[in-house]
């Protein structure tokens, strides 16, 4: 446990606020600061926030433009940059958060050298990759929130189908965050029960693999839905990434799909996929063990080489 915990949530827009009211709800940090280039609405965010800290559970908040307000964070979570249109995807985003999240790096490790990263602006995956060579770390201290958001879609999807609270309902996404993401079927259980084994009142089998197949097609695409309808993503980020900062800074070896940096993980190098790792106050460590079948570790090279397409455009 780090006592005077400090996080620094980059980026004051949808996402970053969303993160830094999240965690001052749950009391994930001691002290949170909020950083962004835009001046007056970060200080506008940070005193609506300030406002209400006598609600939460006790942690208080500072923030403004000046990159010094990061200095001695633990934690640092990066959600600035260009963010999609409705019907953009994640990589069309490449390009722009590139140059932004690699400037951001090199002044927020002069003033918080010691930081674990959590990178959350799109496509996460790629920027970790980048943010990791540029930076020198350890893969394990600059990582993305990856699938976790996308895993607490999938386990309320199949928790308001089954009726079963999505606490007991074990699965995961995993690969690139975006397009070519996919649930490890061969690993979801509600409780201990196999998906395909669940039935329903009438004793038979409640899901088909086509309907698993809908399924996750259905928590691929949540975003681009919930984008058409109100602009961005926010408050489920907002606190998906709250919980990321709890593992890092409670020292929890919690379980989480965040995106690493990966070495030899089924035959895979050098390409951040999300993965189930242990996080822990050094960062996120990919378990190497987990199962995955034949037709998985398809998928995952997949997302694999996708990404790794994108990364090396954006190196030339
Ligand atoms: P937004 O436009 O509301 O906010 C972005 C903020 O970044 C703005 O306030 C802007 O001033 C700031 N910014 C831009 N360049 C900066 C710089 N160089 N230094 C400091 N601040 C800078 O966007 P949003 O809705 O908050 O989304 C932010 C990012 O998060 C997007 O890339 C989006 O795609 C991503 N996102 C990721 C996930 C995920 O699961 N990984 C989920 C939702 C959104």
């Amino acid at each position: 446990m780090i006592e005077n915990s400090k996080l620094t949530v980059i980026g004051a827009g949808a996402v970053g606020s969303s993160v830094a009211y999240a965690a001052l709800i749950r009391g994930s940090a001691r002290h949170v600061a909020l950083y962004d280039i835009n001046a007056e609405k970060t200080e506008a965010e940070v005193l609506d926030l300030a406002h209400g800290t006598l609600f939460t559970r006790g942690g208080d908040i500072i923030g403004g433009s000046d990159i010094a307000v990061a200095e001695g964070s633990h934690v640092v979570v990066i959600t600035a940059g260009a963010k999609q249109k409705p019907g953009q995807t994640r990589i069309e985003l490449a390009a722009t958060n590139a140059k932004i999240v690699r400037s951001l790096m090199r002044q927020t490790l002069e003033v918080a050298p010691d930081a674990v990263f959590v990178i959350v602006t799109n496509p996460c995956d790629v920027l970790t990759m980048l943010a990791h060579e540029g930076s020198g770390l350890p893969a394990e201290r600059v990582f993305s929130s990856g699938t976790v958001l996308d895993s607490s879609r999938l386990r309320w999807e199949i928790a308001r189908r089954t009726n079963v609270a999505s606490t007991s309902v074990h699965a995961q996404i995993v690969g690139e965050h975006g397009d070519t993401e996919f649930p490890l079927w061969s690993a979801v259980r509600i409780n201990a029960v196999p998906i395909l084994d669940w039935t329903g009142e009438d004793g038979t089998p409640m899901f088909t693999r086509e309907q698993l197949d809908q399924i996750a097609v259905d928590v691929r695409d949540a975003a681009y839905k919930v984008i058409q309808g109100k602009g961005a993503t926010n408050y489920a980020i907002g606190l998906s990434s709250a919980r990321i900062v709890e593992a890092i800074l409670g020292d929890e070896n919690a379980v989480l799909n965040v995106s690493t940096v990966l070495s030899d993980f089924h035959g895979i190098d050098g390409v951040a996929l999300s993965v189930p790792s242990i996080v822990n106050s050094s960062g996120a460590h990919p378990i190497y063990e987990t199962p995955f079948d034949e037709q998985e570790i398809a998928k995952l090279r997949e997302s694999a080489a996708a990404l790794e397409k994108v990364a090396a455009d954006l190196r030339d």
